[in-house]
């Protein structure tokens, strides 16, 4: 071993006691140097923590636990509060009642009969309306409000994807839908549900401006008489379940109800969890 190391030394190689020096001062090197390190670290940490906050505010695909000691059987989450002037966007409300809030969107078809099975079922919607759809005949709609539906804001013009407008355009989508439908139904819309689904932060910011308390997505829908989801094969409480005014109004509304049933659910109005 030592002829070994002698050998070495004719290449001007570091000694034994030599590289132990090296060893101690990189281990000494990253002792200092250590506490930078985790001081790093941390402050990575405190990043991702705001992030997920901030991210809090979508509370999308969010299950509560029937068995969570600390929920409470009251109205424990309700929509989350506008913070920094953007509104909150929800497609779930966390609870363990066993509830489900039902939207209806556009008001292109309108059929006596669809009022008739919601009167028949003891369903009361959101009904997420556009000026374009409904101008024709905006009181139809208003049958629906007399039963306990709320009229809510789905646009003016139903431009899509709504993401690739500008805020002011945005805000005149918004705020004209708000004033036709406080002018037409004597109530201000309180929540918003971009056309498509498809929202920025200016479309939180827009729809706060413009008076809504949230931007409401789903995270089921009845679509073609069947219910599609975007989490498990059922419904949930809290779910927000879109379906729209079409000709096939009475096949979904069945397929909402028999998965409402399924899982042991009723439908409330998502306006009585609005803080
Ligand atoms: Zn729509």
């Amino acid at each position: 071993m030592l002829k070994i190391l002698q050998q070495f030394n004719k290449y001007n190689l570091p000694t034994i006691n030599e590289l132990l020096v090296i060893f101690f001062v990189f281990a000494l090197g990253f002792l200092i140097l250590r506490p930078s390190y985790q001081f790093d670290h941390r402050h990575i940490t405190k990043q991702i923590n705001h992030a997920n906050h901030t991210k809090a505010f979508h509370i999308q695909a969010t299950r509560s636990t029937v068995s969570s000691p600390s929920k409470s059987i009251e109205k424990d989450n309700s929509i989350p509060p506008i913070i920094d002037g953007l509104a909150p966007v929800i497609s779930t409300i966390p609870t363990s009642e066993h509830v489900v809030f039902l939207g209806i969107d556009d008001g292109a078809i309108k059929q006596q009969s669809d009022l008739s099975m919601m009167q028949q079922n003891n369903i009361k919607a959101s009904l997420f309306l556009a000026n374009i759809f409904i101008k024709d005949n905006p009181q139809f709609f208003t049958q629906f409000q007399a039963e306990g539906s709320v009229i809510e804001d789905h646009t003016v013009n139903h431009p899509i994807p709504f993401n690739q407008l500008s805020y002011s355009q945005q805000v005149s989508e918004i705020c004209g839908q708000a004033d036709l439908e406080q002018q037409e139904f004597g109530k201000r819309p309180t929540l918003f549900r971009p056309p498509g689904g498809a929202y920025n932060i200016d479309t939180q910011r827009a729809a706060a401006t413009c008076g809504m308390k949230a931007v409401v997505l789903w995270i089921a829908k009845a679509n073609g008489g069947s219910m599609q989801y975007q989490v498990g094969n059922s419904l949930h409480p809290g779910d927000i379940v879109l379906m729209h005014f079409r000709p096939e109004f009475q096949a979904d509304m069945q397929a909402f109800i028999d998965a409402q049933n399924a899982a042991g659910l009723h439908t409330e109005l998502l306006e009585n969890w609005v803080q």
